[in-house]
């Protein structure tokens, strides 16, 4: 190799800046940081995943266009096959969607919100514009509508991580009429409530509505999301589609899952009772505020600062979200979790917040 190889004058100023994402690796920890489906996943549909998946699902390559996967999507959605594709989670969809609309383009983000917007915006040499949310945490229609002049792609995501918040049918209506560039709506968590803005697709070429089986269908490990738009959209998105996104495992499990909805629809019901339990004994807090939720998850802020809260909480096994970001620096985002890891989650924090407090007067 000659001296002279200097692999930091070959990379791109905006991906020297970049700062990976890192979702850490906690063992033996309660993990009420990560918004997944706390419940197992039920043994007699594993059976089924192992079963239904034959020796050619290893050794051959999996069905590049996910057929049955994407008829049974499309069936169950009421569209056409033609307006769904599916990804490696809808992280690739987001870095599929960075490359084909927002590479040498600017793209509009309204934040806060979920990081990978940003992280997959800056991989594809996207130029980001953000358009801020509205001291209320509502979308700011308006600016976003500016700022979408000449844009390549608006990337919005309701009910909103980590806000916790979703958006009106109106707002998101106007967004799409007044941009003439693709407008992403991400509905990870739209199973637990807000607004569905699929029948709007009808009406709306620009529309991409992404969902995933993450979060309300307990499939987190196995990497399937998918989103629906129209074809025209879908055309550019296969240009840079990986062509073996979703690997055969994953298409048999999403499929068990899709016909066992019920099932999951039935934890979810379960999921929402538990966040209210949760959200009205974190109102009641002294010290806590916490804002209402449309997801499995509630975003709060406490009088004492979060880091030290967030430090109190993991010495006693619970581990919470923070975030890197300053703008959210006082916030704490909490998944719901089973019954007793929330009941033990406000017990601690109760604890972790009387004895900060007397260190603080003392
Ligand atoms: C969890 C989450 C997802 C899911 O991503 P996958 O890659 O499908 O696991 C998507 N969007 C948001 C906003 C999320 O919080």
């Amino acid at each position: 190799m000659t001296t002279d190889f200097k692999p930091e004058q070959l990379v791109r100023e905006g991906l020297k800046k970049l700062i990976p994402y890192n979702p850490g690796n906690y063992t033996g920890l309660i993990k009420l940081d990560a918004n997944e489906n706390p419940y197992d996943f039920p043994a007699g549909l594993m059976q089924q995943v192992l079963d239904t998946a034959g020796p050619q699902t290893f050794n051959r390559y999996p069905d590049a266009m996910a057929e049955e996967l994407i008829n049974e999507l499309a069936q169950w959605h009421k569209v056409e096959t033609r307006q769904i594709m599916v990804g490696n989670g809808s992280d690739e969809l987001i870095l599929d969607l960075m490359l084909a609309f927002g590479a040498g383009n600017r793209v509009v983000i309204a934040v806060p919100t979920f990081s990978m917007y940003g992280i997959h915006a800056t991989i594809a040499g996207a130029e980001i514009v953000e358009a801020a949310r509205q001291d209320n945490l509502e979308l700011d229609v308006d600016k976003i509508i500016s700022s979408a002049e000449g844009a390549g792609l608006v990337v919005l995501c309701s009910p909103n991580n980590p806000t916790g918040n979703s958006s009106g049918t109106d707002q998101i209506v106007a967004i799409l009429e007044n941009c003439s560039c693709p407008v992403v709506v991400d509905q990870a968590y739209v199973d637990f409530g807000g607004n569905d803005f699929l029948n709007l697709l009808a009406e709306h070429r620009n529309l991409i509505v992404m969902r995933t089986f993450s979060k309300a269908y307990a499939l987190a490990g196995l990497r399937i999301g998918y989103l629906l738009t129209h074809p025209e959209i879908i055309f550019y998105l296969l240009k840079v589609k990986q062509p073996f996104n979703l690997n055969g495992f994953s298409q048999v499990a999403a499929l068990t899952v899709l016909r066992n909805r019920d099932l999951f629809l039935h934890r979810v019901k379960k999921l929402n009772e538990e966040k209210i339990i949760l959200y009205n004994a974190l109102q009641k807090m002294n010290g806590v505020r916490v804002y209402p939720s449309d997801a499995n998850f509630l975003l709060f802020e406490t009088a004492i600062p979060s880091m030290e809260v967030y430090n109190g909480l993991l010495k006693k096994n619970l581990l919470i979200r923070n975030f890197g970001d300053p703008r959210l620096s006082k916030y704490l985002r909490v998944s719901v979790g089973l019954p007793d890891e929330n009941k033990y989650f406000l017990q601690s924090l109760q604890q972790v917040i009387d004895t900060l407090r007397e260190k603080k007067s003392c």
